[in-house]
């Protein structure tokens, strides 16, 4: 059963009106009308008109149907009743011009790019700090190097599937209340591959990839953080078809450090400092992870107070100069004094004077007061 063009059937040019298609329509569809009509096949030909008329009187399909014939008039809609299989010939291609993505089918023989593998790295926090360069060994697939992929055996070569003719897609027609629909399917016999292969690799098995530990030179920039990545081009699974290989992606985990914590390209830790050290002021010399840094701590400094020393912190992984080093102080109040500290300290209480530590102490249980009657 072959088509007939629908503007044929109408009698119309391929340039008519909406109006002429309508007029066109209407006096066809009371010629062919089966409870008028007395001419045998009427009930055909008056199906056929009304059928032309539903896609040229749709602006919509009558572009498709413009472009790519009866599939394309009918391919964007919901049911495809009444159309012979013949008529679907070149209906994957106009079903993703139509889906885009969603129903989109592959051809098999297309090269496809190889998967991305990702690799978490554990790294200490120096590592992190300053870059590291170093061997890791990835299990991935390769391409088969006996058949180079094909999986098939020296001397032989993988078939074109008989039952998909290499499309690796079959078509799968059902009759509902709708029409006809027709589904297309992953080919089982070749898994969608569009190829068989009769005489495998022995290697391979038929596959045409090996599963492999493969060793990689990795350069872990200076500056990279937990949880960032670097990408090795290139080093991911091996493409079908001649496909390029996917990538390899190189995730950063880094071990937390005892005493320096990471904020972006600045480091922060935490000083402890002697009462003595604090209320005297002292020249210390603190740890950084470039190295020893003297530190002028002013008399008087209170837990909290914060230091900065500027270009002591991690270098930027895009190169962009370093960060800074944060050091907030701590004063820790001596635990066990010996009998001697003791007297000094007592010493000092009295010096300093217990009448504005009184008033001090007064001052905080006045406050006090205030807060307990403000939650009444
Ligand atoms: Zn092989
Ligand atoms: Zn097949």
């Amino acid at each position: 059963m072959s088509k007939r063009d629908y503007y044929e059937v109408l009698g119309v040019s391929k340039d008519a009106s909406k109006d002429e298609i309508k007029k066109s329509y209407r006096k066809l569809a009371r010629k062919y009308h089966p409870d008028v009509s007395k001419e045998p096949d009427a009930a055909d030909k008056f199906k056929e008109v009304k059928e032309a008329y539903e896609v040229l009187s749709d602006q919509q399909k009558r572009a498709q149907y413009d472009q790519f014939g009866h599939a394309g008039a009918n391919a964007g809609g919901q049911g495809f009743g009444g159309f012979g299989a013949e008529d679907f010939g070149g209906f994957g291609d106009i079903f993703d011009m139509f889906f885009g993505g969603g129903g989109r089918r592959r051809d098999p023989n297309a090269p496809r790019k190889g998967a991305d593998l990702q690799y978490t790295m554990d790294l200490e926090f120096e590592e992190a700090i300053f870059g590291k360069e170093t061997d890791i060994k990835i299990p991935k697939e390769e391409t088969c190097e006996t058949c180079n992929g094909s999986g098939a055996k020296a001397g032989s070569k993988p078939e074109t599937c008989s039952h998909c003719q290499g499309s690796g897609q079959l078509n799968q027609e059902q009759n509902t209340p709708f029409g006809r629909i027709v589904n297309r399917r992953v080919c089982h016999y070749c898994e969608g591959t569009g190829q068989i292969v009769k005489d495998k690799c022995r290697t391979c098995g038929g596959a045409g990839k090996v599963k492999k530990h493969k060793k990689i030179h990795i350069n872990i920039p200076a500056g990279i953080d937990n949880g960032q990545q670097i990408r090795v081009a290139g080093q991911g699974e091996p493409g079908v078809n001649g496909g390029p290989s996917g990538d390899l992606f190189v995730v950063a985990r880094v071990r937390p450090h005892e005493f320096f914590d990471r904020e972006g390209d600045d480091i922060h830790c935490e000083l402890p400092l002697t009462f003595a050290q604090a209320a005297l002021g002292d020249e210390i010399e603190v740890p950084t992870v470039h190295g020893r840094v003297k530190l002028k701590i002013p008399a008087g400094t209170q837990t909290g107070t914060h230091f900065r020393l500027r270009g002591k912190g991690a270098p930027n992984v895009h190169g962009q100069g370093k960060g800074d080093q944060h050091i907030r102080v701590r004063v820790m109040t001596p635990k066990k004094l010996t009998d001697r500290q003791k007297e000094l300290l007592r010493e000092f209480n009295e010096i300093e004077g217990n009448e504005s530590t009184e008033e001090q102490q007064d001052n905080i249980f006045q406050r006090m007061k205030r807060a307990f009657k403000g939650e009444e």
